[in-house]
């Protein structure tokens, strides 16, 4: 095995035991990184010196037989719109090229004092909006399974760095399917916690009542690691739950027999793929095999979801991106006739066109006369979709069903329409409507090789269980130790 492919629990305990240094590992990283990633393009910005720095000291720490952190000396990737002090964070946005925040976000200061060694910041669709991550407004980020597909969106760039053993590690974030979607695309595991679970300090604002922080990992066992790391009650996030943080690897290996895990019949209708779906109906005899009831359920209001998260999601993004002026932060036009054209021209030069569409459409559903026929009308709507799985987690312990409707698309083959790209994320969406939490694993391949991934959603809170649930499932089978066979010719840099 090369160093790059163990996982973050396995290096951990090389580092302790002084087989690997973390200086010799994180150069080893950042030289692969300097090697793969002009193909790959996960990255937009490599913290060379920092990591190097991190890892002298915890390397200083294990000689003196200190005590080290929960993951001293792991390598860690972090999506660009998630603030790291005195690093630029760019969102993937002309707007933000120089922004460099004061201070750290919550999840990084808590991965820093766990001594988890940051390698960069990864590319995203411009403020994290988009399924493929083809609106950055610096580069295309290709899928490392093949690169003439995307690697999903919007975190994309974390997602294929994780895949192309560019980091054992990454941190994302989840409004609408942001982690698990691109996770699913990259055959790697992808966790969007309850809403409430982990603290968004520092994560710069999309959809202020949907944005979540989320992990990817090699597998299941990492993520508990993970999410373990940067979960629970933050004072600087109101939104952050004052609830207990369990031990999730603890009884990680609890199994699933007698449990009931809900099928719904709206996300395996028409547009599913044949792959896709023939990939889900071996999970669920999996799971069978293990002693687990699959029940099928209902969530009606499914059909609604796309539609009600385009409102929702724009609305409040209309009213985050407002403080890009050119005043306070990043980018102001150079040429201005005023204050108000300087707003103008700042804002058109430095937002790109799905970016201003999103900020266009929230402003309609927001202005008055609208307001009621289409914000408040959603955020009805949203209740019913958050009634639906209330109810069906009266019957089930879980919910089983794909992430993605594909395994993959290719680049360019979606970028022009709009409602397309937007399909992408119907299986997603609606678990950040209800707030709950969801998983994403690797459960199959694709005819031409892509992977596949299947998600499972749970109660508010009930993080443990989904990840019991996906262990039991990961340690029958190896989809997550797949790896993809990096194909890029040097011509596609
Ligand atoms: N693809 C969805 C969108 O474009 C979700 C993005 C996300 O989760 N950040 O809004």
């Amino acid at each position: 095995m090369r160093l790059f492919e163990y996982t973050a629990l396995q290096i951990k305990e090389k580092i302790i035991s002084g087989e690997i240094r973390p200086v010799d590992l994180t150069k080893q990283f950042i030289e692969q990184i300097k090697n793969i990633d002009p193909h790959v393009q996960a990255y937009l910005s490599i913290h060379e010196d920092e990591a190097l720095k991190k890892a002298a000291q915890i390397q200083k720490k294990i000689e003196n037989a200190e005590n080290v952190g929960f993951l001293a000396g792991v390598p860690i990737a972090i999506k660009d719109n998630i603030c790291t002090k005195g690093l630029h964070t760019t969102c993937a946005s002309k707007i933000l090229r120089n922004f460099i925040p004061p201070y750290d976000a919550c999840v990084v200061k808590r991965l820093k004092e766990e001594d988890a060694i940051i390698l960069g910041k990864t590319n995203l669709d411009e403020f994290a909006m988009g399924s493929s991550t083809e609106n950055s407004g610096y580069k295309i980020t290709r899928n490392p399974w093949n690169p003439e597909y995307v690697p999903g969106g919007s975190s994309g760039g974390s997602a294929a760095a994780v895949a192309a053993d560019l980091s054992i590690m990454a941190l994302g974030s989840d409004t609408g399917g942001s982690v698990r979607q691109p996770a699913a695309l990259c055959g790697v595991v992808g966790v969007k916690p309850t809403y409430g679970r982990v603290s968004r300090f520092g994560l710069i604002a999309f959809g202020s009542s949907l944005d979540q922080i989320g992990t990817f990992t090699r597998d299941v066992k990492d993520a508990a690691l993970l999410l373990q790391v940067i979960a629970g009650h933050d004072f600087h996030d109101s939104t952050s739950m004052p609830v207990p943080v369990p031990d999730y690897l603890r009884e990680i290996d609890a199994g699933v027999r007698g449990l009931r895990i809900g099928i719904p019949k709206e996300y395996f209708s028409a547009g599913l793929n044949e792959d896709v779906h023939n990939a889900l109906k071996n999970v669920l005899r999996k799971y069978e095999q293990l002693g687990a009831n699959v029940i099928d359920i209902s969530l009606p209001h499914t059909e609604y979801a796309v539609a009600v998260y385009y409102i929702v999601a724009n609305a409040e993004a209309s009213s985050n991106l407002a403080r890009y002026d050119g005043v306070r932060y990043g980018y102001r036009a150079s040429k201005s006739n005023g204050i108000v054209d300087m707003y103008c021209r700042t804002r058109s030069e430095g937002f790109g066109n799905e970016v201003k569409r999103r900020i266009m459409l929230g402003n309609y559903a927001l202005s008055s006369g609208y307001y009621d026929a289409y914000y408040l009308k959603a955020s009805r709507v949203r209740n019913l979709i958050k009634g639906d799985f209330d109810g069906a987690f009266q019957k089930v312990d879980c919910i089983i069903c794909p992430t993605s409707p594909v395994p993959g698309f290719k680049i360019g083959e979606r970028a022009k329409n709009p409602l397309e790209m937007y399909l992408s994320d119907i299986y997603t969406i609606p678990a950040n409507l209800a707030g709950i939490p969801g998983i994403s694993l690797p459960c199959g391949f694709s005819k031409e090789g892509l992977p596949i991934g299947m998600q499972i959603l749970g109660k508010h809170f009930e993080e443990k269980k989904l990840l019991q649930i996906a262990y039991a499932f990961e340690r029958e089978t190896d989809f997550h130790r797949k790896k993809p066979v990096l194909k890029f010719s040097l011509t596609q840099k």
